[in-house]
């Protein structure tokens, strides 16, 4: 399957979520489809450092400094890809009926005896990233480590960006 630029931007229009990226990407070893995506990704951002990977929506691991870090599209930095970016966010915890009847409908909504509802926003943009559905008193939940080197070596065929 050949694409050209203009559709694999029509593909990428709105946030696709890495799950789904990965699969675009993987469907085919093709180091220069994977080129054109992150291309861009980086026009649509509006700053400088290198995208390495988009990691969630509205987040990608960049090159900064030689470091490894998260980056909101709006700017904000939350640090060393390692660490679980959720850790960072402003958190809302919604663990009574009355917080989880604003999302939901009355028999819909969960008990928040045994699950709660953490809604995790960007402290830069206050964009809702990500929603978690656990038992209260549950860890944070990490999303994706993905192995950054092992990915550019052994799908590319190329040595990760490091500025
Ligand atoms: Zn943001």
């Amino acid at each position: 399957m050949k694409e050209d630029k203009k559709t694999l931007e029509r593909m990428l229009e709105g946030d696709l979520p890495w799950e789904q990226l990965k699969l675009i990407i993987g469907s085919q070893k093709d180091p220069n489809r994977f080129d054109m995506i992150i291309e861009i990704l980086q026009e649509q951002v509006k700053w400088k450092e290198k995208i390495l990977l988009p990691l969630h929506e509205h987040l990608y691991i960049v090159v900064k400094d030689g470091a490894r870090i998260v980056k909101c599209d709006c700017g904000f930095e939350f640090g060393d890809y390692k660490i679980n970016w959720k850790t960072k966010c402003r958190v809302r915890v919604r663990d009574t009926v009355e917080a989880i009847e604003e999302l939901y409908h009355k028999d819909m909504g969960s008990d928040p005896k045994w699950e709660e509802l953490r809604e995790y926003f960007c402290p830069g943009c206050i964009t809702l990233l990500d929603v978690e559905a656990v038992p209260p008193g549950y860890p944070t939940i990490f999303n994706f480590l993905p192995d950054i080197d092992t990915f550019y070596e052994k799908w590319l065929g190329q040595k990760a960006p490091d500025r």
